[in-house]
C-alpha cells in the first residue's frame, strides 16, 4: 500500500504535456502497481475544475489539492512569478470545495532567475505563500510546498508563519536546510528522479525515514529526463530509498504510508492505517 502525489504541470513543462485520453490506463496501471491513493495537485485556478472532476470521477482514489503555484503561465512560452491577483480567481473555488480538499497546494517559492528579476518579484511570491498558509490554517489543511532555488527562504517563511503541517516536495536545497524543516516537523517527498539526482540522494541520506514521503510529481521528475512520468513509477522512489537507507522495501513502503496518513489524515478514507 502506498500513497503518492501526482500533479499537473503541463504549463511548466509543455514537452511533458499529458494527454487526458489515456487517463483510464494511467489509473489502471497505478492500481496494478499497488497504489491506494493519489493526490492531484493544482498550480493555478484555471485547472481547479479539472482536478475536482478527476477526484469525482475516481472517488476514494484521486484526492484533490488546490493552490496557486509560485510560477504562473501567461502562455505556454511565457511564465512569471505569482502575484496576489492570481489568488483572486483561486480563493472562491478553494472556498467552494474546501471540504473535499486534502491540502492547499501547490504553493511555495521559486527563485529561479528566469522567473524573478528583483526583490519585488520575490516579495510578491512571499505574499502569495503567506496568504495561502493562512488559508490552510483556517481550513485546518496541510500545505503542499514547492521550492526551487529557494530552499532556505521557503522553510524560514513557513516557520515564521507558524505552519505546522507541510510537505516539501522535490526539495532542491541543502540537507542542512532540510534538517531545519525536520525540526519543525515537516515532511519531504522524494520523486523517481532521485536515481539521476545526486542532490536528492544526499538529501535522503540525511533525512530520517520518519520525515520522508513518496511522490512522482507526474508528469515531471521521472526516472528518465523528458519522458512523461506516471504514478506507477512511485516504486522507483521506494526502491532507491530502501537502498540508500539500508532498510527493506517493505519498511520504506510502510513508514512512508504512515507518514502520508499523518500528514493527510483524509487519506484514511482510502488507506486503512
Ligand atoms: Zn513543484
Amino acid at each position: 500500500r502506498r500513497a503518492t502525489e501526482s500533479r499537473h504541470n503541463s504549463e511548466i513543462c509543455p514537452a511533458l504535456n499529458s494527454p487526458s485520453q489515456d487517463i483510464e490506463e494511467v489509473i489502471e496501471n497505478s492500481k496494478k502497481a499497488g497504489l491506494s491513493a493519489l493526490l492531484a495537485v493544482a498550480e493555478h485556478a484555471g485547472e481547479f475544475d479539472k482536478i475536482i472532476s478527476l477526484s469525482q470521477r475516481f472517488p476514494g482514489f484521486i484526492f484533490p489539492c488546490l493552490g496557486v503555484h509560485p510560477v504562473q503561465s501567461v502562455s505556454p512560452e511565457q511564465q512569471r512569478g505569482a502575484s496576489l491577483q492570481d489568488l483572486d480567481a483561486a480563493l472562491p473555488i478553494i472556498e467552494k470545495y474546501k471540504d473535499h480538499l486534502v491540502a492547499i497546494g501547490e504553493v511555495g517559492l521559486d527563485f529561479t532567475p528566469r522567473f524573478v528579476s528583483n526583490d519585488t518579484d520575490k516579495e510578491s511570491q512571499r505574499q502569495v505563500l503567506i496568504r495561502q498558509a493562512q488559508i490552510a490554517k483556517e481550513l485546518d489543511l496541510p500545505l503542499n510546498v514547492h521550492s526551487r532555488s529557494a530552499g532556505r527562504p521557503t522553510i524560514h517563511l513557513l516557520k515564521e508563519q507558524g505552519v505546522e503541517r507541510a510537505l516539501l516536495h522535490a526539495f532542491d536545497g541543502k540537507p542542512s536546510v532540510a534538517m531545519e524543516g525536520v525540526k519543525a516537523g515537516y515532511f519531504f517527498s522524494i520523486p523517481p528522479s532521485i536515481i539521476r539526482s545526486e542532490q536528492k540522494q544526499k538529501l535522503v541520506k540525511q533525512l530520517p525515514l520518519e520525515n520522508i514521503c513518496l511522490e512522482t510529481d507526474s508528469p515531471a521528475l521521472g526516472p528518465e529526463k523528458q519522458v512523461r512520468n506516471e504514478p506507477k513509477n512511485i516504486s522507483i522512489s521506494a526502491e532507491y530509498i530502501s537502498k540508500i537507507k539500508g532498510v527493506s522495501l517493505e519498511e520504506v513502503m510502510e513508514v512512508t504510508t504512515q507518514n502520508a496518513l499523518r500528514l493527510f489524515p483524509k487519506l484514511k478514507l482510502a488507506i486503512r492505517p
